[in-house]
């Protein structure tokens, strides 16, 4: 069967051997380890994985041609799963023994990154999620206090994920090649994070924030806070800064505090 890739789908399939091989290293699969592989395509990275034995692959394709061409590649060697990840709610994710790898359409990388944060009753637990990102968007993840690419992807992804930048890929390893440069991101959870009732507060307080990113920070936590003096000295906040000169825990800071004057 001949694959004709679909742009509607994202697909971009990895064929640079070096590049597959290396994603699949970063795993550091253990013979006990489940892995869960969002978008396979045609199968590339899965057949490097599976030589990495982990106790079972389940591989989730929203493309059904794709994912028939899957089964008759690798037969039960693998669990296809003809789904749209987006729609789809894998509780058995939920398990510290998975890894994620996901080379996937860059807008679905980011959304599934933003769910698994901050729904964590849904995603409880995973060793690893490995997400290839579009290139610019990767650098607003890892990006550090201070700096221009710094904002709310930064701070949200920094709650309870450790994250690192692995390497950036060229569009030559892919086929079609795309328009824009890839980088590999993986997310470790932090055994210890900053306690937050509801993570989605961090984005509401993040967007207050960041939609007036040139403004001193007075402005935005008048707009939150009836007592904006009060939180400032508790808090010791400068009034002087702007929003990229917090840090991600001076916003899990003002977050709790907004979390704990909803509730008194
Ligand atoms: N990982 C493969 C394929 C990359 S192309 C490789 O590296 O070669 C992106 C893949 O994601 C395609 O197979 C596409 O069909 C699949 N895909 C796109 N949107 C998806 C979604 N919402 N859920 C599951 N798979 C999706």
């Amino acid at each position: 069967m001949t694959i004709k890739p679909k742009r509607s789908l994202g697909q971009n399939f990895l064929l640079d051997k070096n590049i597959i091989k290396k994603i699949a290293e970063i795993g550091n699969i253990k013979s006990n380890d489940i892995v869960i592989e969002i978008g396979p395509g045609t199968g590339n990275l899965t057949d490097s994985i599976l030589k990495k034995n982990p106790k079972k692959i389940f591989v989730i394709e929203k493309d059904y041609n794709l994912a028939k061409l899957l089964y008759e590649k690798f037969k039960n060697k693998i669990i296809i799963i003809n789904k749209d990840i987006l729609k789809f709610e894998p509780t058995f994710f939920s398990n510290e023994k998975c890894i994620v790898f996901g080379n996937l359409p860059y807008n679905i990388s980011t959304e599934i990154l933003a769910t698994w944060i901050t729904e964590n009753e849904k995603f409880k637990s995973y060793k690893k999620l490995i997400l290839m990102f579009q290139k610019e968007v990767a650098e607003r993840i890892v990006a550090k206090t201070n700096s221009k690419d710094y904002g709310r992807l930064s701070i949200i992804s920094n709650w309870r994920l450790e994250v690192k930048k692995e390497f950036n890929v060229s569009p030559n390893a892919f086929f079609p090649k795309p328009k824009i440069d890839s980088t590999l991101l993986s997310f470790v959870p932090k055994k210890q994070y900053f306690k937050i009732k509801n993570p989605k507060n961090i984005e509401k307080i993040t967007k207050v924030f960041f939609n007036q990113r040139r403004k001193m920070i007075k402005k935005p936590l008048g707009q939150i806070f009836k007592n904006a003096d009060d939180v400032v000295k508790k808090l010791k906040l400068n009034m002087n800064l702007r929003p990229q000169n917090l840090s991600p825990l001076n916003y899990f800071e003002i977050t709790k505090e907004y979390e704990d004057q909803l509730i008194n």
